[in-house]
């Protein structure tokens, strides 16, 4: 089949590597010059809601698709009126604002933090009454990566700025234990897959490394049930990945989504039979067949930086490494090495080295 990918990063770069099986002609669409993607399929080096390439799309291909959430929708529903849009529009409009968000997960019953949309800094005194440190304040779009979002009692000018410039929702601090997400994928009723949740450590904010698997049988059941439940709201195809905090009590609270395949899936391209990308590439060509899926713990550890000494690496066991390729730049994800062993244990034992080599 014929299929776009808005967006040409790294994501989209795996979606294409990893179906390259499967006989797909893709396109990827993204206005910035030589980004990942580029070198696997034909560049439209145009913005995202440019006329022309839109309606040479619409012409064209059979599916749409993307690597980022924050698509321009109107171009998304412009789309779906011609061509199909895996996932649908709705999905996206919804990711792309925390409030929408949160208040989905509550409607359908899924375990969230206290939250309030914030129109003023009188408001968010009032919700936080006098206990600033347990509050995060977030803008309710373009937040990812711990970006747009300040802790409550941080310097006044800066949430002051923060919420003249954009809506903001104020959110309580999540006394947690741990972080994990849940990769789901549905192609339709009969075919919704689960990987069995991966533990994510963060820092700064950004995923610094996943493990795999996060073995927990009674939360893994509640965030299955819980992706069950997001997956039919939107009668979804393609990969939707559910993060969320494992709290103090043991429960699991929803932290937000991602309508794509996501950074804390990326051990599964050599710990899983299939991975994320071919599951979302089969998800959305109708291609998935009750397919039987064999895992291997896994740990995946992001290159953020500075790309590490190959000769040091070299010396610490073996692993797989994937460049995107990009100029190095301050916490930019430059590419992540993944390992995988038939024992978790194994696993546990090598990964302080790796993190010293690349803690950078
Ligand atoms: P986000 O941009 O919402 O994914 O947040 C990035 C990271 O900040 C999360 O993975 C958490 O480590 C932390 N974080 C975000 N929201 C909260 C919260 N309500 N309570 C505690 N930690 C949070």
């Amino acid at each position: 089949m014929k299929i776009a990918i808005f967006g040409a990063g790294q994501l989209a770069m795996m979606m294409i590597e990893e179906s390259s099986k499967l006989n797909h002609e893709f396109v990827v669409v993204d206005p910035s010059p030589n980004p990942p993607a580029s070198k696997y399929a034909k560049h439209l080096q145009t913005d995202y809601t440019d006329k022309k390439t839109l309606d040479y799309i619409a012409a064209n291909y059979d599916i749409a698709t993307i690597d980022f959430e924050n698509v321009d929708i109107t171009a998304m529903k412009f789309l779906e009126r011609n061509i199909r849009v895996s996932p649908p529009s709705q999905a996206l409009e919804v990711c792309q604002d925390r409030l929408l968000e949160k208040n989905l997960f509550r409607k359908l019953g899924i375990s969230v933090t206290n939250y309030k949309e914030i129109k003023d800094i009188s408001d968010l005194k009032k919700y936080c009454k006098g206990n600033e440190s347990n509050y995060l304040l977030k803008s309710r779009r373009f937040g990812y990566d711990g970006k747009n979002q300040f802790k409550c009692n941080t310097n006044l000018d800066l949430l002051e700025n923060l919420i003249s410039d954009c809506a903001c929702i104020v959110e309580e601090v999540v006394d947690f234990t741990t972080e994990v997400s849940l990769v789901c994928v549905r192609q339709d009723d009969d075919n919704i897959y689960f990987y069995p949740l991966i533990e994510n450590f963060h820092k700064d904010g950004i995923l610094r490394y996943s493990r795999f698997p996060y073995v927990n049988r009674e939360l893994q059941n509640i965030a299955e049930r819980y992706g069950k439940e997001l997956l039919n709201y939107f009668d979804y195809v393609g990969v939707l990945v559910v993060e969320f905090f494992v709290t103090k009590d043991g429960e699991l609270v929803a932290n937000e989504m991602a309508p794509r395949v996501h950074n804390s899936g990326h051990w599964s391209i050599e710990g899983s039979s299939s991975s994320q990308f071919e599951l979302h590439i089969k998800a959305i060509t109708n291609d998935l067949n009750n397919d039987l899926i064999n895992f291997k713990p896994s740990v995946m550890i992001n290159i953020l930086s500075k790309y590490p000494d190959n000769n040091i690496l070299k010396e610490l066991d073996f692993h797989h490494f994937h460049s995107y390729e990009k100029e190095e730049r301050y916490l930019r994800k430059l590419g992540h090495i993944t390992i995988t062993k038939n024992k978790a244990e194994q696993i546990e034992s090598i990964l302080p080295n790796y993190l010293r080599v690349l803690d950078n």
